[in-house]
């Protein structure tokens, strides 16, 4: 059987140790995201959902626990290579779409793809290969600025997974999109998650798009507990 594509083991979190305004966010979190599994992680803001998505997606250290991606302990690893595993086997998609303002919405594709290595026309079809699968092709060549709220957020699901990532980490992939184009953009992500066959832990408020998923788990008071 293949590894899990993510496990997080007893992973605790504090922010200000030992001082009055002292954060304990994650107490012990324990997690499996078997091969093509999708799901959701709901809590309410401030609960620590980006810190657990940060450490999950090597962003962070937690200050006790594994993680593992692919199998491979991180544990001690270095800078080197955490942001080379980070580079190939992990997507990040975020509330806001983060895209360079100054190059075209297949530019932004692009660019991870030159920065791994891969020869730029290969990235280039890849890159209009990714935008067709989210309906946008026609838009290739629109900077962000020219792109709707929707479509921009198309793009950057597109760009995290430029580099054919095992694990998508999405932080309230959809939240500043009206809620007619969330629930579009949404099925759009699930899509092209389900037809890519990764795994994803997808951070969301809204408990009908979580419901879309394989499973859902909550966090409360720093540990997960299923919904
Ligand atoms: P969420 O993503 O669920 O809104 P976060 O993971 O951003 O939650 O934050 C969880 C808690 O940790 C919040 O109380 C936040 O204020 C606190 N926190 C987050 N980052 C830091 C930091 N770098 N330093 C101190 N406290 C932090």
């Amino acid at each position: 059987m293949n590894d899990p594509v993510l496990q997080l083991e007893n992973i605790t979190k504090v922010y200000n140790l030992g001082k009055p305004n002292e954060v304990q966010v994650l107490r012990g979190i324990d997690l499996t995201l078997a091969a093509g599994e999708v799901v959701a992680l709901v809590a309410p803001s401030g609960a620590g959902k980006s810190t657990l998505l940060h450490i999950a997606g090597l962003l962070d250290t937690p200050d006790s626990g594994t993680v593992r991606i692919a199998g491979d302990d991180m544990t001690g690893q270095s800078d080197r290579r955490r942001t080379r595993i980070r580079r190939s086997d992990v997507g990040f998609i975020y509330q806001f779409h983060h895209l360079l303002p100054e190059f075209s919405a297949l530019e932004n594709i692009l660019l991870p793809q030159l920065a791994n290595g891969v020869p730029r026309a290969q990235a280039g079809i890849r890159a209009l290969a990714l935008l067709e699968k989210v309906g946008i092709a026609p838009r290739a060549d629109h900077r962000p600025a020219a792109l709707s709220g929707g479509e921009q957020q198309r793009v950057a699901f597109c760009r995290a997974l430029a580099n054919a990532p095992q694990l998508l980490l999405a932080d309230e992939p959809t939240g500043n999109l009206d809620p007619a184009t969330s629930d579009q953009v949404f099925a759009a992500l699930l899509d092209l998650v389900r037809e890519t066959g990764l795994s994803a832990l997808i951070a969301t408020h809204n408990l009908d798009l979580a419901a879309r998923m394989d499973r859902q788990i909550r966090l409360d008071s720093g540990q997960l507990v299923p919904v």
